[in-house]
């Protein structure tokens, strides 16, 4: 019998496989090159037939040319920070696909001249906190941060609270960031308490403004208190609020949760708030606040460095005026109907069963908030190949079973996650 490394098919023939050839439109030479030299090598190393080599690299071709892969999050961590926060709606994905070829973003169709860039993402948010004067849109809530410090507090002190010496996350901490503006802090009260006279001791002719951020990733619990922004407002600096969430109006579920319009109404001068958490968009960092001191950010030169890409400001525009994004509905689910989605896909896969678990806001806010959640229950074993099949299918370990908890799954992937456990379970 022929060796049958001799029987594997050539790259050319692969390449013109119809299927094939059409990936290669879509992904660009390199990424089926490569795709279709690992199925050669799977053969030749007699792992698979050669006469399979085509639909080996076939099944292998990624849906995109970015090597990013798709992941359903069945960890019950509504904004995951290592699964992209918030996954953007429909209408957001469309909206970024549009603003992807040529747009008048800067431009007036009517009258042939420039115009206001992203004034459709600005009057959506506007129009969404009706409270604020005047709104800003930047990278993220670091970089919000980030401008209010270099236009506010150059030189000068920013009074925050021991409580409220947050890090963010990948070592990344607010008060160092900060200070690389070129602004010092006045650190008041301690970590458990801090009172209105800790702040008024503290201000002074060097004062650029007081801050008070949201502990939006940890708790501290017991002998606490902490001075509400009603309070702050009356120090007679300017007071800016961090919220973190991106939360623009009370949440029903999250009741502790901070939120830009109830901060604005209790007198705060600025909000800032990420656009990829609570509020379910992109990644961006809003700013909220008096006409004035908005125009001062705008105006910045550190502006220019901090600004949104087109993408992102279709997305957000969309979001803010489009359907419910996935972060709202995953916390609006109803905990009836997440336990009736269980038992039905539990009935439908061997060895699985269906629990109430409990699940939660994560690193994007609701610190210690638990959302009742029900998940379907299988072996721990099926951890590792539920997350490196296609699509990943990443749970959550609890007492030795691998939960996939529902409230972070759109019912419309429920399908595709049964296809997905039943692979793996065969
Ligand atoms: C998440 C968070 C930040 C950082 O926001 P990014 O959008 O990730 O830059 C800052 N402050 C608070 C309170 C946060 O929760």
């Amino acid at each position: 019998m022929a060796d049958p490394r001799s029987r594997v098919p050539r790259t050319d023939a692969l390449l013109a496989h119809p299927r094939i050839a059409e990936a290669e439109r879509v992904l660009g030479r390199a990424v089926v090159k490569s795709v279709i030299s690992a199925a050669q090598q799977r053969a030749r190393a007699g792992e698979i037939d050669p006469a399979d080599v085509a639909q080996e690299a076939i099944a292998a071709l990624p849906a995109t040319a970015s090597s990013l892969r798709p992941v359903l999050n069945a960890t019950g961590v509504v904004v995951h920070t290592n699964l992209g926060r918030a996954p953007l709606s429909p209408a957001a994905l469309e909206a970024v696909v549009a603003a992807g070829g040529t747009t008048d973003l800067e431009f007036d169709l009517a009258t042939g001249r420039r115009s206001r860039r992203g004034r459709g993402a600005l009057d959506a948010l506007a129009a969404a906190v009706p409270r604020a004067e005047a709104v800003h849109v930047v990278n993220n809530n670091a970089a919000a941060l980030l401008l209010a410090a270099l236009v506010l507090a150059p030189g000068r002190e920013i009074v925050l609270s021991r409580g409220e010496l947050v890090e963010i996350g990948d070592g990344f901490r607010i008060p160092e960031l900060l200070t690389s503006a070129g602004a010092r802090l006045r650190e008041v009260g301690t970590t458990n308490r801090t009172a209105l006279r800790d702040y008024a001791e503290a201000i002074g002719p060097d004062t650029g403004f007081v801050l008070k951020v949201h502990p939006s990733n940890f708790l501290i619990t017991g002998f606490t208190s902490a001075v509400g922004v009603r309070e702050l407002a009356g120090l007679g600096v300017p007071l800016v609020v961090d919220i973190g969430s991106g939360l623009l109006a009370p949440h029903p579920r999250l009741p502790d949760e901070p939120d830009a319009a109830s901060a604005l109404a209790d007198g705060a001068d600025l909000v800032t708030a990420s656009g990829d958490k609570l509020l379910g968009g992109p990644q961006a960092g809003l700013l909220l606040g008096g006409a004035e001191l908005v125009e001062r950010l705008r105006r910045h030169p550190a502006a220019r460095a901090l600004r949104v890409d087109k993408l992102t400001l279709a997305a957000l525009e969309a979001t803010l005026i489009g359907p419910p994004s996935p972060v709202a509905s995953a916390l609006a689910a109803d905990r009836g109907e997440l336990r009736a989605r269980a038992e039905r896909l539990a009935a439908r896969i061997p060895g699985a069963v269906a629990v109430d678990c409990a699940a939660a806001v994560g690193g994007g806010g609701a610190p210690g908030v638990e959302l009742p959640s029900a998940a379907v229950s299988l072996p721990e074993s099926r951890a590792v190949p539920l997350r490196t099949g296609r699509p990943a299918v990443v749970g959550r370990l609890e007492r030795g079973r691998c939960l996939l908890d529902l409230r972070t799954v759109d019912p419309a992937d429920d399908e595709l996650l049964l296809a997905a456990v039943r692979r793996c379970s065969s």
